[in-house]
């Protein structure tokens, strides 16, 4: 069902702990929800474990070959469960369910709550009611948008449930929800957005947006 995963390199740095706060929440609730990127990290994991223990002779064969070794032991993680829309967690981190989320209003009956991380990136929950769209926007640096309820189209696809958009800096995107569900989503950012209109600018540094 999740068609839009975290790349190769997120899920490195995630195993490697190098990912500022903002961006480990958004990775720890995809792979929370999606069996296909817990088991890639989990090769990660262990091949930064083994070449911890065994040093430079762990990648005999390549890289491949030591994700073969490392994955073949391994057993399956359970999927941690859900609390209502907050996957486990996120809902820790909230400390409880969505009826908890405190809202900030953007207006149009967008609304976001920032989430409080290390300052090197930010994350927030954002709501959007079915139909509406998020103002057009640019990144200075790297996004990454998990969807939690209902999906969202731009410019580039669909995202469901699960899905998680990795947007860089060329990406100038007008995410709408979509019509019927009211979308909830868990979006990171590295840099300040750009938005393109006048007034959401004048209040970024109010909503550290
Ligand atoms: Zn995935």
């Amino acid at each position: 069902m999740i068609r839009h995963h975290l790349t190769d390199q997120l899920l490195m740095a995630y195993a490697a702990g190098n990912l500022p706060e903002a961006f480990s929440l958004v990775a720890a609730t995809h792979v929370s929800l999606c069996d296909d990127c817990r088991a890639r990290l989990m090769a990660y994991e262990a091949v930064g474990g083994a070449v911890l223990e065994e040093g430079a002779a762990a990648m005999e064969g390549g890289v491949e070959a030591c994700l073969a070794r490392a994955t073949a032991p391994v057993a399956k993680r359970p999927s941690p469960r859900r609390k209502g829309v907050l996957p486990g967690p996120l809902a820790d981190y909230v400390g409880g369910g969505i009826e908890g989320v405190r809202w900030q209003k953007l207006g149009m009956g967008v609304r976001q709550a920032i989430l409080p991380t290390s300052r090197r990136a930010s994350a927030r929950l954002l709501y959007i009611p079915a139909g509406q769209a998020v103002p057009d926007h640019g990144h200075r640096g790297m996004e990454l948008t998990l969807v939690l309820q209902g999906a969202f189209r731009d410019e580039t696809d669909r995202f469901g449930p699960g899905d998680v958009e990795v947007a860089g800096e060329e990406l100038e995107h007008v995410p709408r929800a979509e019509q019927g569900e009211d979308c909830i989503c868990l979006a990171a950012t590295d840099a300040p957005l750009r938005f393109k209109d006048w007034m959401p600018r004048v209040l970024q540094p109010l909503f550290r947006i």
